[in-house]
């Protein structure tokens, strides 16, 4: 497995995630917030601490030209990049740090989520990566079958 992107040393419990989410969001009839579901999510950086990881995602971010911006359950959220509206109902690409451990059982591995927090979301006009392929789990490999356990996990946080 990985080693920490920040201070390389081995991954411990629990260990942090970059997440880039592809998700939208969900509303009652009444408009009210219900929840963000996730559709696909790709861990791009990992972390063996929260110091690393606080002293890392800014500046990951920064690379890919994006700002933290405050958490919002509204309809449109402001974009990273360009400030552009984004509409949360559709499938649109998010960030978040999640804190996670590793749990290893001999029929199963699969990571119990502590905390899952909103970084930024991108709108579809700066994230043309948002391919309708990106969000088909491939059932007949680990990772994808990882991920999936991993998004269940989330839905039950
Ligand atoms: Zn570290
Ligand atoms: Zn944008």
């Amino acid at each position: 497995m990985s080693d920490c992107d920040h201070c390389h040393k081995e991954l411990s419990e629990p260990r942090f995630y970059l997440d880039r989410n592809v998700q939208d969001f969900c509303y009652s009839n009444e408009g009210e917030f219900v929840n963000a579901q996730v559709l696909y999510s790709d861990s791009i950086n990992y972390f063996c601490c929260a110091g690393c990881a606080d002293a890392s995602v800014s500046g990951i971010l920064h690379l890919l030209g994006l700002k933290i911006l405050p958490p919002t359950t509204n309809p449109v959220g402001i974009c990273a990049n360009c400030s552009g509206p984004v509409d949360m109902t559709v499938p649109h690409v998010a960030y978040s740090l999640m804190e996670a451990t590793k749990v290893m059982k001999p029929w199963m591995t699969h990571l119990e989520v502590h905390q899952d927090e909103y970084l930024c979301v991108v709108c579809q006009n700066c994230d043309n990566q948002l391919m309708e392929a990106e969000w088909q789990v491939v059932d007949d490999d680990e990772t994808g079958l990882l991920e999936l356990i991993s998004l269940r996990s989330k839905e039950i946080a």
